[in-house]
């Protein structure tokens, strides 16, 4: 008996490392698109016996495809790998306190599928079984031989557990502060489960798909109903203590300021969100409830509108300046539920700050640049966030 736990140990220290090298190759051909043996062996610092077993136990398993032969230097034109993007689905989906989005999508991050369904309370003895349905429909939309589900990535509202910004927060889901999300959706979903928090897994989104393609380091400014940020620092999530890193929408701008559903007072998203936008716009007379309003309002060159962006783009600027210099990051991208082109004026709008580590005589990047937004940005990206946790991502694009 006592033989066992040590054998345990080695056993597991083995099959981590096992499950190290697949990322590191899943990693290597995400960023490269194809590689032969010889050069992921290279890259990877891996023997090519080691190689060639995980890719025999890659292509078995259909996440990797042989593609054509491949002529370089001399000897044997090698068979060129890649992804295979029906190799697996992973299921995303955002819980709001009004309606659940679904999404599916394959092993690059490509959508095959996307719906929004009304919940009428975001109780977890509603939303269980709604998500259940949901994802099972979703998984049916792509026909009986569906690959295997990665997991499914779930977006709820943070901040997670009971904290001092918990309040009567707008954005809010009802009944889950005691309970443990990932549990009871693993127990329904009977899949692996990731929770997180919507700026999060927009920026996983952004990264996968959209503007962060190439960063390694950048912060995620979110428009959710308040204003959220996801840091993804050398390709790693910046996640904090209990899942709450990122509470941008509650650092405070001005002191004694607006009051904020929080409970302080000046707190950024009183100033600069879609619901500081609409409260601004309603107080004129005018309503901007959804993204089509405000999107109305701006290609009518609105007044209101426009006096409304140059308010917000103040803390704003001050805001990210604070985010450079805490973070250092290779941009800074605005995105999630406001109409691109309206986020386009406050970027046009933004006053930076001269003086932050941003500032760079080699920068070749803009400071702040726009990203993906649409009402489905963070399901994509919880679902993306599954895929990302197959590889390992912070592997440079340039080898
Ligand atoms: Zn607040």
């Amino acid at each position: 008996m006592h033989r066992k736990a040590p054998l345990k140990i080695i056993g597991s220290n083995a099959e981590r490392t096992r499950l190290h090298n697949r990322k590191v190759v899943l990693g290597h051909l995400r960023s490269h698109g194809k590689l032969g043996r010889a050069e992921l062996a290279r890259l990877t610092g891996l023997s090519t016996q080691a190689m060639s077993n995980i890719i025999a136990e890659l292509e078995g398993e259909a996440l990797i495809l042989a593609g054509e032969r491949q002529t370089k230097g001399r000897g044997l034109p090698a068979v060129q790998y890649t992804l295979n993007p029906a190799g697996a689905v992973a299921l995303g989906v955002e819980v709001r306190p009004n309606a659940i989005l679904c999404a599916l999508v394959n092993f690059l991050g490509d959508t095959l599928y996307t719906k929004r369904i009304h919940i009428k309370s975001s109780e977890p003895a509603v939303v269980l079984p709604a998500v259940k349905a949901a994802c099972d429909e979703a998984l049916s939309s792509i026909g009986k031989n569906a690959p295997p589900v990665l997991g499914a990535g779930i977006v709820m509202p943070g901040p997670f557990g009971r904290v001092g910004l918990t309040g009567a927060g707008k954005a809010e889901l009802v009944g889950w502060d005691d309970k443990d999300p990932q549990a009871l959706f693993e127990d329904v979903l009977q899949v692996p489960v990731r929770v997180e928090n919507d700026a999060t897994a927009a920026a996983i989104a952004e990264q996968t798909t959209g503007s962060a393609t190439e960063l390694q380091s950048f912060c995620f400014v979110y428009f959710g109903t308040g204003l959220g940020l996801g840091v993804i620092s050398n390709g790693e999530i910046l996640r904090g203590a209990f899942g709450n890193a990122g509470e941008l929408g509650h650092v405070v701008v001005e002191r004694g300021g607006r009051l904020c559903s929080c409970g302080n007072r000046g707190c950024l998203e009183t100033y600069t969100s879609r619901m500081a936008a609409s409260e601004f716009l309603q107080k004129r007379g005018k309503s901007a409830e959804n993204q089509k309003d405000l999107s109305d309002l701006l290609a009518a060159n609105d007044p209101d509108l426009e006096e409304w962006i140059s308010e917000a783009a103040d803390p704003l600027a001050q805001a990210i300046g604070t985010l450079e210099n805490l973070f250092d990051p290779e941009a800074v991208i605005l995105g999630g539920a406001m109409p691109p082109e309206l986020l386009e004026r406050l970027i046009e709008k933004l006053d930076l700050i001269d003086a932050t580590v941003s500032v760079r005589a080699d920068r070749t990047l803009p400071r702040v640049v726009r990203g993906a937004s649409g009402w489905m940005t963070a399901a994509l990206g919880a679902a993306a966030l599954i895929i990302h946790d197959t590889y390992i991502p912070s592997i440079s694009k340039v080898a």
